[in-house]
């Protein structure tokens, strides 16, 4: 099934990551979650460039006042 709001989400979607779920949120959520992970769209760009979504990263940036 398309998302009709896939290309208003790529819009404001700020991963750089080459991936066929840019913009269909929730198949984006889904996935990561499956890997205790968060979406791109939780990490300031610097951290978002690393590719590490994990849940410790974004503990630990938030730990350290980056998000
Ligand atoms: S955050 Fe992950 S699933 Fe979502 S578009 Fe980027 S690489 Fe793909």
């Amino acid at each position: 099934m398309d998302c009709p709001n896939q290309k208003q989400n790529q819009m404001i979607c700020n991963c750089t990551y080459p991936c066929g779920k840019k913009g269909i949120c929730c198949q984006c959520v889904s996935y990561h979650r499956s890997r205790n992970e968060l979406p791109a769209c939780y990490f300031p760009a610097a951290a978002e460039k690393t590719y590490d979504r994990s849940l410790a990263n974004y503990v630990r940036l938030f730990q350290q006042g980056k998000i």
